[in-house]
């Protein structure tokens, strides 16, 4: 085991922001997870799984305790199932999938992080979710030092959320993945368009709604950000009132019939598009995005996360909740 200290997560995560961590292991085997962990415990010091950092914000001040990064990937095949183990990446396991016959899951070519962070946060896009996927889970509890074999209703996923978000003794190690046999090409060709829909990124997906072309239109590729800063807004969420807000603003009918209306909308309708806070940024082009224009810090994020939030609760009464995970954060800053 070799844990290396005080090392700058800055490189480890898409944003490219945050500060040192005090300790750092990287973890090949799932016997060197345990022995991290038990390490950790030993010293009493708080510790933290990082997956390809892409759904995550570090502090300026880094994180005082051990990041894990579980860098443990094999994938193999079991019948109409991949195992793959925790730091395999979504798109590495569509590859994987494909080359042994097996399709449904190339949606997860859109994820660009972990199985292991996209089982947590139950990762979806295109239509689909880790949730629809998994059938086992095996973790590594913290608090018990063993592994143990969660089912997939016990990983009690909901949108952009499991029971593993509650739960951060739990270390994903490995999955089960139910896939199934088909038509390869047609799966090929699913694979293309979603490549090509993400280049496009909210734009299709909006302009079906209000044809109205060019409303907001891509991701941008290759930039430094944490996709998605804030979940969409559910019509099941208790505090939004749909009836109430159709009243306010028809033109939001036509979200009726989805599971609730993209943050990244109400953001562009709130103006917001190009706000800048220092070198933090809301995208032009995909609105829920935040880029980091190469000199923010964690701090401008924050703020500029602050500042949405209050606009879109001033402006139409809802409150964003974030995506984004932070680590390393005080003053009611979740770490996990
Ligand atoms: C350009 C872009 C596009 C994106 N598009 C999408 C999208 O379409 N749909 C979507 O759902 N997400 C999307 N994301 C967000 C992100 O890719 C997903 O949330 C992804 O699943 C995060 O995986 P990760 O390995 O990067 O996790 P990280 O960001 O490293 O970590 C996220 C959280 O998971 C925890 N975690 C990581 N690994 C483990 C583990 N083994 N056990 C327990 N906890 C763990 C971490 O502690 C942290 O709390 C996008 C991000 C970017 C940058």
């Amino acid at each position: 085991m070799k844990i290396k200290e005080n090392i700058s997560l800055k490189p480890f995560t898409v944003f490219q922001i945050g500060g040192p961590a005090r300790f750092f292991l990287r973890i090949k085997t799932r016997d060197e997870l345990k022995e991290g962990i038990e390490w950790a415990v030993s010293k009493r010091l708080p510790f933290y799984i990082l997956g390809l950092g892409s759904n995550l914000l570090v502090s300026d001040s880094g994180f005082d305790g051990l990041v894990l990064r579980p860098e443990f990937s094999k994938i193999s095949i079991d019948g109409n199932s991949i195992i793959t183990e925790a730091g395999a990446k979504m798109a590495e396991v569509v590859s994987f999938a494909l080359k042994n016959g097996l399709v449904g899951f190339e949606w997860a070519v859109g994820v660009p992080g972990t199985v292991g962070g996209s089982i947590r946060g139950n990762a979806g896009c295109f239509g689909s979710e880790m949730k629809n996927h998994v059938q086992s889970v095996l973790a590594f509890n913290a608090n018990k030092l063993d592994f143990e074999l969660v089912s997939n209703e016990s990983c009690n996923f909901g949108y952009r959320d499991s029971m593993f978000k509650k739960r951060p003794d739990l270390i994903i190690c490995s999955a089960y993945l139910k896939l199934k046999s088909g038509n390869i090409l047609e799966a090929r060709r699913h694979l293309a368009e979603f490549l090509k829909v993400r280049g496009q990124g909210g734009a299709k997906v909006w302009r079906e709604f209000f044809s109205e072309g060019g409303n907001p239109s891509s991701q941008e590729v290759g930039a430094k950000t944490a996709g998605s800063v804030f979940k969409n807004v559910l019509w099941a969420r208790k505090d939004v009132d749909m009836e109430r807000l159709f009243s306010r603003f028809p033109k939001w009918r036509a979200f009726e019939n989805n599971m609730g209306i993209p943050a990244g909308y109400l953001i562009d309708e709130a103006g917001l598009k190009g706000t800048k806070i220092g070198g933090a940024m809301v995208s032009n082009k995909h609105a829920n995005f935040i880029i980091n224009n190469g000199s923010a810090s964690a701090e401008e994020i924050v703020t500029l996360i602050s500042l949405i939030k209050e606009r879109i609760h001033t402006k139409f009464g809802i409150q964003l909740e974030e995506e984004i995970q932070y680590i390393g954060f005080k003053n009611n800053l979740p770490a996990y």
